[in-house]
């Protein structure tokens, strides 16, 4: 009698724990300007765990285990897609993930890769498509869908909260555009290490010139090199920027021959940690434009 007692409270408490933890969505966003947009929609209904984190290049990540079990944890997995992350289809398959997969970029028009001399690796699909506002719409959007898709239950809330977000970046990108219309059309110019500012180009009418392609994972050649000096020379242009992500020392050599001045950093593929300045995808993109206006402005 008692031992039916216990057993049964203890079935109870059991089953309690399995309700508190199941209580919350377990998501995997693969990197962390991703995983903002995921936060702010899935508020407390998710439990997000990101694997490409702060600071981090998600264009040669290496996956350890513990990835593997957050996959194999989850129920639903966003992805940027258009090749960012290479790595990330073996790795469901490998975690024997059941998760649903969302391309969060479905719906996005994809810019190709400027060309370059000697470099045909390099051509393709740029990835980096977060770096205009109106396309982070469309990634808030495949969230909130991918959401309610694999919690019925929390519709009301997703929706609440993607519109909410939805309206402060209505804002950032008004914002942004006012901030680089008081640049000067001619001074819009800057040279990166990578080339991840593509859609921000196209949207904003910032040009950026990068020795490296849209990838992290091919050096720049001595030819590129050579010819962002020549370029820099050419049109004058006033600023170089580091990136979160990339080594500093190829821009700092370029900067030095040519004597444009380092303008900073700007957050191109990855947030920067809490105490940072760009914790949030919001707050990246003021930092990178206010970045850019000092150094083009002054
Ligand atoms: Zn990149």
């Amino acid at each position: 009698m008692r031992l039916r007692t216990i057993l049964a409270a203890l079935a109870v408490l059991a089953g309690a724990i399995a309700a508190s933890a199941q209580e919350k969505v377990l998501v995997v966003a693969t990197f962390s300007i991703l995983g903002d947009f995921v936060k702010n929609v899935g508020g407390d209904r998710v439990a997000l765990e990101v694997l490409v984190g702060p600071n981090g290049d998600a264009h040669v990540y290496s996956p350890s285990p513990s990835d593997a079990k957050k996959l194999a944890a989850a129920k639903v997995v966003f992805t940027n897609g258009l090749r960012l992350e290479g790595w990330i289809d073996r790795l469901v398959k490998a975690a024997g993930s059941r998760a649903a997969v969302v391309t969060a970029t479905k719906g996005i028009a994809p810019i190709e890769a400027a060309e370059r001399s000697g470099h045909k690796a390099e051509h393709g699909t740029d990835p980096h498509a977060w770096q205009s506002v109106a396309n982070a719409k469309i990634y808030v959007t495949n969230v909130r869908d991918g959401l309610i898709a694999v919690d019925p239950a929390g519709r009301a809330t997703y929706e609440k909260n993607a519109r909410d977000y939805l309206a402060q970046l209505d804002a950032l990108e008004a914002e942004v555009k006012a901030e680089v219309a008081r640049i000067e059309p001619e001074r819009r110019r800057i040279i990166t290490s990578h080339d991840a500012f593509g859609y921000f180009r196209a949207a904003y009418g910032v040009q950026f010139i990068a020795p490296q392609g849209v990838s992290t994972d091919a050096e720049a050649s001595a030819k590129d090199v050579a010819a962002i000096i020549r370029q820099i020379r050419r049109q004058r242009i006033p600023a170089v920027f580091l990136e979160n992500i990339s080594d500093p020392r190829l821009l700092q050599r370029i900067a030095d021959e040519t004597g444009a001045r380092i303008g900073g950093t700007l957050y191109s593929d990855a947030l920067s940690d809490e105490k940072g300045p760009a914790a949030s995808y919001i707050d990246m993109m003021r930092h990178n434009v206010k970045e850019l206006k000092a150094a083009l402005t002054s």
